[in-house]
């Protein structure tokens, strides 16, 4: 391991800049965690609300670390400052990579990609941060798609440890060594996987939500069955809090594509819970409604 990691230390081309397309959840997220460790990035959005928006959400988490005396004002500027705030293209043009993380939709994600390719240089490398889109599939939209890859991050993305780096079949071996450094760089640990339905943190989690869900047909109470998982067996959450936490319209969406990708093991018959969940209108902390009540 330590060879192949040496090997691909020496394929991965520099990255001093990067970009995040989107401001929202996870652009703004992403823009935060990459100022932080020392790689400034341009934020692009097309809307001004949703610029500021990103914007805050990365001042708030500077004054939480001050608060606990884990930063200095002058460190807050320093990484602020790090943060370039656009709506154009103008300021991408000489990064190293971009991270795409606008909304979930294949043909904006298609578009958006193929807009950025003709304002980077020939160098630079563009990844996408969707959750559940083929990387083959939008690598479709590229003159240049050996300079493609997946980089997909978890919410919150200052908290969440890991980065699936996801290889789609024309992704250079440089693009993935680049964005595994990248990833490292931002104090993240990346894993490798090719493109597949799920990727692997899905295909982990919604069998683990198959289960729950069959449980629940069974007649099991939510509330005892997320106690026994953080109580007894000692995960951070159960079943029922973490679908809350994902957003149950997220994981409605992604739990359909692993049934399109898998259908002999992830095919289902009729509702389960997280469809009845999903048509009821409770997507979770989100809003403030999903298994438990959020005020
Ligand atoms: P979001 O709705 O919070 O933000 C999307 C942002 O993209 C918005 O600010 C919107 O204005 C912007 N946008 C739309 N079109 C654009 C364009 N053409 N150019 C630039 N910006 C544009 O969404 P999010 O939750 O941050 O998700 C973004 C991506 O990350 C999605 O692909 C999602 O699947 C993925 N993802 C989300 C999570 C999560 O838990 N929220 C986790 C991992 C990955």
């Amino acid at each position: 391991v330590k060879g192949k990691a040496k090997k691909a230390g020496k394929l991965a081309q520099k990255i001093d800049t990067a970009a995040v397309l989107g401001a929202g959840i996870m652009g703004g997220g992403i823009a935060y965690q990459s100022a932080s460790k020392g790689t400034p990035i341009v934020m692009k959005d097309i809307a001004q609300p949703a610029l500021e928006l990103g914007l805050g959400e990365a001042s708030k988490l500077l004054a939480t670390q001050i608060k606990r005396g884990r930063s200095t004002p002058e460190k807050m500027a320093k990484v602020l400052n790090n943060i370039t705030a656009t709506l154009d293209y103008a300021p991408v043009k000489d990064v190293d990579v971009v991270v795409e993380a606008v909304v979930e939709h294949p043909k904006v994600k298609s578009m958006v990609l193929a807009e950025v390719e003709q304002h980077v240089s020939d160098d630079a490398i563009l990844t996408s941060n969707t959750s559940t889109i083929s990387i083959n599939l939008l690598a479709k939209s590229l003159k240049k798609p050996e300079r493609f890859c997946g980089m997909h991050f978890f919410n919150p993305v200052h908290k969440m440890p890991l980065v699936e780096v996801i290889r789609g079949e024309h992704s250079s071996e440089e693009t993935v060594a680049s964005v595994v450094a990248y990833a490292s760089k931002m104090g993240k640990t990346p894993i490798v996987v090719n493109d597949c339905p799920g990727f692997f943190v899905n295909r982990v989690l919604f069998p683990y939500f198959a289960g729950f869900s069959g449980l629940l047909a069974d007649g099991a109470d939510f509330v005892a069955i997320d106690k026994v998982m953080e109580k007894q067996f000692g995960w951070p959450m159960g079943p029922a809090y973490l679908l809350d936490v994902v957003g149950i319209d997220t994981g409605h969406h992604a739990q359909a594509v692993m049934a399109e990708g898998f259908p002999d093991r992830m095919g289902k018959n009729g509702k389960d819970a997280i469809d009845i969940m999903f048509e009821a209108d409770r997507f979770g902390q989100k809003n403030s409604k999903g298994f438990y009540a959020y005020s």
